[in-house]
């Protein structure tokens, strides 16, 4: 109990050795202890992930209507939550719901068969959790390749999607973007979702400022339509050249034609809540949401003892394959094959959108440390500034696992509200 109540319930902690001061007799002692991990993925560390998640929920609902030290005033600026989709590279099973009921999957009218012999339409309802769900309707008409590149390439067609967006909103007033740089800011937190295509989508969070950031307003010409019609261009223009690989069509990565733009009611505490929980949820989950693709992969051998779906499994070969081509040797594909080819962030944010990751740890290590009754007192964590090395992985005693596993589970199934107190009450739990 000691050992997880030091790694804050941790599944798998760090073991750190070093030589701290004994606070009773006031003697230096080489002495080791157990920090979490701080793993934001899931699959990885339920426990660390958590708290992940719910730090990323305070960064964005910060980011939507001010507070962590972002000024209230924000909730005025125009924003918009905007969804971006990777375009098709071939039919997959997928679920669709129309007034609340299941349709049929890809129906086609007369049916008929792709070149190898496989119908091109599905005329079943898949219902959630149907192993299908994802699946190409032919693997040999997916296009792998293309799929693993356009993943490669995402991070920068954001960075060229986010240039055409300045160059879109400063066009209205015939402005160099430079110009308008001189008098408005975009700030956006982004997160990446992988769908079960393994293609990745990105959802964002947009706010127009002042040229200072947060507590100034944009010039009154910049309000939500202004900033939906930017988006809508810059969205459509946006996109990058792929070099050339046989065997995919793919020679410009482009967004696909669905995109989703929804405007946020200013001071709208329902829109920021579930916005910040939609994107916080996906800021802790592995490609495929197993614990498989949590790392990357080191060898064909390992990729071959994955425990993945086909298509997934498929699309982490091609990644592999492709990562041994000299002229692809800039987009990392082998280091990046856990990742379906993405080589960028799980989530990010530009500079003035909200608080820190960072800012937020340090708060709730001084909350915890001036909630202790006696100054002195310890919660049963040292403070480790000092200097440690690394000493390994995991619990010393094996029953510590099976009893973080098992608070773990009896703290998910109280009632638990993302709100407020949760980050500084779960690290104490
Ligand atoms: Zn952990
Ligand atoms: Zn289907
Ligand atoms: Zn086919």
């Amino acid at each position: 109990m000691a050992e997880v109540n030091q790694a804050g319930g941790c599944a798998h902690p760090i073991r750190l050795q070093g030589v701290v001061l004994d606070r009773v007799n006031g003697e230096l002692v080489d002495s080791g202890i157990l920090v979490p991990c701080k793993d934001r993925r899931a699959a990885v560390c339920p426990s660390c992930s958590r708290l992940y998640q719910a730090d990323a929920w305070q960064l964005v609902a910060a980011g939507i209507r001010g507070g962590k030290g972002v000024s209230p005033d924000v909730v005025d600026h125009p924003q918009l939550f905007v969804t971006l989709t990777a375009p098709s590279f071939g039919p997959v099973h997928s679920r669709s719901r129309l007034a609340g009921s299941d349709r049929p999957c890809r129906p086609r009218r007369g049916g008929g068969t792709c070149a190898h012999g496989l119908p091109v339409s599905c005329h079943r309802r898949h219902a959630e959790g149907d192993p299908l769900l994802g699946e190409p309707l032919c693997a040999a008409c997916f296009d792998y390749r293309g799929a693993v590149l356009w993943n490669a390439h995402l991070p920068r067609l954001w960075e060229r999607t986010s240039l055409e967006l300045y160059r879109e909103v400063a066009r209205v007033r015939h402005m160099s973007t430079r110009e308008l740089r001189g008098v408005a800011r975009l700030s956006y937190m982004k997160v990446v979702e992988f769908q079960r295509r393994g293609l990745v989508h990105l959802h964002l969070v947009i706010r127009a400022d002042g040229k200072d950031g947060p507590s100034v307003p944009p010039p009154p010409w910049i309000d939500a339509a202004a900033l939906m019609d930017a988006v809508t261009s810059a969205v459509t223009r946006a996109g990058v050249a792929v070099p050339v690989v046989s065997g995919t069509r793919l020679t410009r990565a482009s967004w696909g034609v669905e995109h989703d733009l929804r405007v946020l009611a200013p001071g709208d505490d329902g829109d920021s809540t579930a916005i910040a929980a939609y994107v916080a949820k996906y800021a802790t989950k592995t490609a495929d949401g197993s614990p498989w693709l949590a790392h990357p992969i080191r060898s064909a051998a390992q990729m071959e003892r994955l425990e993945l779906r086909p298509h997934i499994l498929r699309l982490v070969r091609a990644a592999w394959i492709l990562g041994q081509r000299k002229d692809l040797g800039s987009l990392r594909l082998q280091a990046h094959a856990h990742t379906l080819g993405y080589t960028g962030q799980f989530s990010s944010k530009s500079l003035r959108f909200s608080t820190t990751f960072g800012v937020l740890r340090g708060a709730r290590v001084l909350h915890v440390k001036s909630a202790l009754a006696e100054p002195g007192e310890t919660d049963g964590r040292p403070d480790y500034d000092g200097a440690w090395r690394y000493a390994g992985r995991g619990y010393v005693h094996a029953e510590a696992y099976r009893l973080a596993d098992s608070l773990f589970e009896a703290s998910s199934r109280a009632p638990r509200h993302l709100d407020t107190t949760s980050t500084t009450t779960s690290t104490s739990s």
